[in-house]
């Protein structure tokens, strides 16, 4: 976790690039930072890996105050990517990918299999690639190696500054494509600088809009195209994005508000009467705090587990699946059919359960959108 307190950046000329910036980026996430031209996303990132520090507050990065951690350690432990990657052109592939392995001192075989196993991880066979030189790569191809490289290593935190920009708009998307499919295993802290709304909406986990050195609205893909807070935000989005989402039901004005819930402490027997008095064949399993965690079935209070001595929590399951009040029904629906769902829970950001989706509350949402005309059926 990175946390940002009050973050100031004044440049030695006076400008203050960074006004009072506080920011969270999570584990495993990918926290995209966008906003014009001049608006102070670099700076932040810049900060971030200590090449400039601030002129007040303080850095966060797993509860440590960066300002104590040696910059040029802390740079090791985080990989950077930035426009034009700046790979040394008298160097090989293999070379650059290894430059902070080989400042690590790791041995020579360890380093090796690292490079290989890197190279193949973004579609660059070792064999063809390894002792070329950057100038025999595509653009493409560099940028590429501009992220292993910042991979090498293994850090948990990549920081990479509009590393995708300079690319042609295919290779781009190959790109964008590669790093969330990489993510998927790799699953480290990157915190990613663009200007390009595309971009943010399809990588991001998290959405950072800034304007003048300020944070002018955060919040998922999702949350900042149905909510986006005042007309900056609005003309960044532009119009066509906003019309398509607006035409795409979201989950929370589908979902049925009142499941049939029960807690972990409660017998089998009455949650058996339970069902039959809600016509249900499962419950969700809520704590006395109305986070959900999991679920029953008829089928397994009746069959698997005759003892009525046990209780809820003895057989509960949890959910593999739930989905935020903010998900598309076009998403819920993709997500019920590709995993045989009956039906999904919706949770806030604090696991509380909101409701279910289900394939019935679906059908009842679209033919009240669809009235079905007269004279047909
Ligand atoms: P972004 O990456 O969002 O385009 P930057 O973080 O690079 O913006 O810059 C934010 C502002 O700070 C800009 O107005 C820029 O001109 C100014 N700036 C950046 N670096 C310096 C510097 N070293 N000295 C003075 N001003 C700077
Ligand atoms: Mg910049």
């Amino acid at each position: 976790m990175i946390k940002l307190k009050h973050v100031q950046k004044k440049y030695s000329d006076g400008y203050i690039a960074l006004k009072d910036i506080n920011l969270e980026c999570k584990e495993g996430e990918i926290t995209v930072l966008i906003g014009p031209s001049g608006c102070g996303k670099s700076t932040t990132l810049k900060l971030l890996n200590r090449l400039i520090n601030p002129t007040k507050g303080k850095i966060y990065i797993d509860s440590k105050d960066i300002s104590n951690i040696n910059p040029v350690k802390l740079r090791r432990a985080i990989g950077y990517v930035i426009q034009h990657i700046g790979l040394f052109p008298h160097l090989t592939i293999s070379e650059n990918v290894a430059v902070v392995p080989t400042l690590l001192q790791w041995d020579n075989d360890r380093i090796e299999k690292r490079v290989d196993e890197l190279l193949d991880l973004v579609g660059l066979d070792p064999e063809t690639y390894r002792n070329r030189r950057p100038s025999e790569l595509s653009g493409g191809q560099q940028q590429r190696v501009g992220v292993i490289r910042a991979m090498a290593a293994d850090p948990s935190i990549i920081l990479m500054d509009e590393a995708f920009s300079a690319l042609d708009p295919i290779s781009r998307e190959q790109l964008q494509d590669e790093l969330i499919r990489l993510q998927k295993d790799i699953k480290k802290t990157i915190v990613f600088v663009t200007h390009d709304m595309d971009e943010a909406l399809k990588i991001a986990d998290k959405i950072v809009l800034m304007k003048d050195g300020e944070i002018v609205q955060e919040g998922t893909p999702e949350n900042i195209l149905r909510h986006p807070a005042n007309d900056f935000v609005k003309n960044f989005i532009g119009k066509k994005r906003l019309q398509q989402v607006a035409d795409i039901p979201i989950a929370e004005e589908v979902m049925n508000r009142k499941p049939a819930t029960t807690f972990p402490n409660r017998g089998l027997a009455e949650s058996v009467k339970m069902m039959e008095r809600r016509q249900v064949d499962s419950l969700l399993i809520v704590n006395d705090q109305n986070e959900l965690q999991g679920y029953i079935t008829i089928y397994d209070v009746l069959y698997q587990y005759r003892d009525e001595t046990k209780r809820v929590c003895d057989i509960l399951q949890p959910f593999q699946h739930a989905i935020s009040p903010d998900t598309l029904l076009t998403d819920v629906m993709q997500m019920i059919d590709e995993y045989k769902l009956p039906y999904i829970p919706v949770v806030n950001e604090e696991k509380k359960l909101l409701g279910i989706v289900t394939r019935g509350s679906i059908v009842g949402f679209l033919s009240d959108i669809y009235p079905p005309q007269t004279g047909v059926m």
